[in-house]
């Protein structure tokens, strides 16, 4: 088993020293990517240790690129399951099928695995590049002459030459730079239920859309074989799925809130944001921890090719962009009309959004060409 409490590398870049606060998946890809740079870091998360919890499922075909050079890449391929095809009911009637592994391009592919999984390996990986996560350690506060920036952590301050908030949306990072999160949050709870269904496994790796009364849309997920995630844009996710699914074992649900919002500068002196501490937006279209991975190996290439000053601009024209797309997408899903015009809608949308779904044979579809 690896142990969390690796020691730091000794290595070329070792006179550079990097604060990581917070040890989710963009602070894992964050310690990944500088240590594969040979960068000195250090990694502290407040948490005891791992979260047991799964938010994101998908992991996208960028991802992958990103997590290829580390290893990362080919660990998830094994642990995860590739999303085989896409169904899309209304009224618990099937207007639409399509299979999402087929894509010419063999790395257009999306992969599924639970979050804290994703995280277990970025985790194994950067502890075997010699940084390990210090977990029970809360960073509280810092402050940057220009020069370096002094950091407390548990009460004890070191110095450190950057710091990166990649603590989340609710950011202690974000707050001592006394930058806000410009933006606002939606009326509407959402909900998640993670179920193990064996029964309703048809075929492993298929998403189902249902389209229901009211603007109310259901997404089931796959994480396993056998285990599924079942999103609402209304609360209590299972109450909400007008279709039976034999559940053998519920792992948990829950209602959640969702902020559209995003920092203006991902960059304040020595300290940068990444992640969910930079933007946040509707699971729709599961980009977040996507987005925030990217944001970490961008950060790292930057900081690798002496080009830390475009790492704010260019994270946040692409977050930005994330925030609009997803945005468009939340508002044809989300809008209550008639559902056969909502199921058109969507699938051109979802044509774009899913990998392996090309826009072009949605296009046919809908158009009814084949
Ligand atoms: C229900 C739901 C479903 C989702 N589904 C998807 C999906 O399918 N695909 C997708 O890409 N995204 C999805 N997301 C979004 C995704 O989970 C987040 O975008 C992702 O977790 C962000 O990663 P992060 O590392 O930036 O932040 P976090 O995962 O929030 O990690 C931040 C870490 O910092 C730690 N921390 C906070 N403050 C401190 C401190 N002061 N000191 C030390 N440590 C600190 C926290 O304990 C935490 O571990 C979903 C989100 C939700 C809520």
């Amino acid at each position: 088993m690896y142990n969390y409490n690796n020691i730091f590398p000794m290595n070329n870049h070792q006179e550079t020293s990097v604060l990581i606060v917070g040890g989710g998946p963009t602070g894992l890809t964050a310690a990944l990517e500088l240590a594969r740079h040979g960068v000195n870091c250090r990694v502290v998360e407040r948490r005891d240790a791992p979260s047991p919890f799964s938010r994101a499922v998908g992991i996208m075909p960028n991802t992958m690129r990103l997590l290829e050079p580390s290893g990362a890449a080919e660990l998830v391929k094994a642990k995860s399951i590739m999303a085989s095809g896409l169904e899309i009911y209304v009224d618990a009637e099937k207007v639409f099928e399509m299979p999402m592994d087929r894509h010419p391009d063999p790395s257009v592919r999306l992969f599924c695995l639970p979050q804290d999984e994703t995280e277990s390996v970025l985790a194994q990986r950067a502890g075997e590049l010699g940084v390990g996560v210090e977990y029970g350690k809360r960073f509280e506060s810092l402050k940057d002459d220009g020069n370096r920036v002094q950091a407390t952590v548990d009460g004890d301050t070191s110095e450190y030459d950057y710091v990166l908030g990649a603590d989340g949306s609710r950011s202690t990072v974000r707050d001592e730079l006394g930058i806000e999160a410009e933006g606002f949050d939606l009326d509407d709870e959402w909900a998640i239920a993670d179920v193990e269904a064996p029964a309703w496994a048809k075929k492993p790796g298929l998403f189902r859309v249902y389209i229901q009364d009211g603007g109310v849309v259901v997404f089931v997920i796959p994480m396993s074989p056998t285990r599924y995630r079942i999103v609402s844009n209304r609360p209590e996710a299972l109450a909400t799925l007008d279709v039976k699914m034999p559940i053998e074992h519920l792992y948990r649900e829950g209602n959640f809130l969702i902020g559209i919002r995003q920092v203006p500068d991902y960059r304040r002196g020595n300290v940068f944001l990444m992640g969910d501490a930079a933007h946040t937006h509707s699971p729709v279209g599961g980009r977040g921890m996507n987005l925030g991975i990217a944001d970490a190996a961008h950060f790292a290439k930057c900081y690798a090719s002496g080009r830390l000053d475009q790492y704010s601009d260019e994270r946040h024209q692409i977050g930005a962009d994330t925030i609009a797309y997803t945005e468009k997408v939340r508002g044809t899903v989300v809008t209550p009309m008639n559902r056969t015009r909502q199921a058109v809608l969507q699938l051109l949308n979802l044509g774009t959004l899913i990998p392996g779904v090309p826009q072009k044979v949605v296009k046919k579809m809908v158009s009814g060409e084949f």
